[in-house]
């Protein structure tokens, strides 16, 4: 791990950056971000969540020289067909996820199939400046509840209710959810790789 004190997350989500912190931190990893540097805006033009997070760790490690990783996620709707999918943030009207809440219920409302599956789903790429790349997968099953509860985390988490539990992931705290979310279970990968690779 020594070799790889500063680490870059090439993302500008401050509710994405705060829970990668939160795992990387004790790690003894300094996680930098959109936040700290100047990374490029890039247009997520891909079409799975592994294309769009090579898109986006690659643009910033050209940009900065050294290895980046960025992560693409989002929420796939059974009886939507897998929608939102990689467009889960283009999704919101103007990026208002309590918006884009609302939407979702009601399409699925609209689909009149009973079928509330669904699962979050996130890709971690960390992606070398010379176009090289490694990626790591993490998933979390679920359901669409009928309505929101719950005021913490970010984006869809007051709609989404992980497999066993009877609560949505905006009613769990941030440690408790990293545990079994799609990014934690992402990022659990890959610190492994990091370990294995930095130690
Ligand atoms: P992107 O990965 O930046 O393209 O954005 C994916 C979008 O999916 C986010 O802006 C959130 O709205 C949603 N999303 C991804 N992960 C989570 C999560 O853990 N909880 C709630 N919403 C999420």
């Amino acid at each position: 791990m020594q070799k790889c004190k500063d680490i870059i997350f090439a993302s500008h989500n401050k509710g994405k950056i705060s829970e990668i912190r939160e795992i990387l931190s004790p790690l003894g990893l300094n996680v930098l971000s959109g936040e700290d540097l100047e990374l490029p805006d890039v247009e997520e033009t891909g079409k799975t969540f592994e294309e769009n997070a090579y898109i986006k760790a690659l643009a910033a490690a050209k940009k900065q020289n050294i290895p980046c990783f960025a992560d693409d996620s989002g929420l796939c709707v059974d009886a939507m067909g897998g929608r939102p999918g990689v467009y889960t943030a283009r999704y919101a009207p103007n990026r208002d996820f309590d918006k884009g809440m609302d939407k979702l219920l009601n399409e699925l409302e609209e689909t009149n199939s009973g079928n509330r599956a669904a699962h979050f789903s996130c890709v971690i790429v960390l992606a070398y400046p010379d176009g090289r790349y490694k990626s790591f997968e993490g998933r979390v099953d679920g359901s669409i509840a009928p309505r929101k509860s719950g005021n913490a985390g970010f984006g869809y988490d007051p709609i989404f209710i992980p497999t066993g539990f009877n609560r949505s992931f905006a009613e769990f705290d941030s440690e408790e959810k990293n545990k079994i979310s799609h990014r934690g279970r992402a990022l659990q990968k890959f610190v492994q790789y990091l370990s294995d690779e930095y130690q």
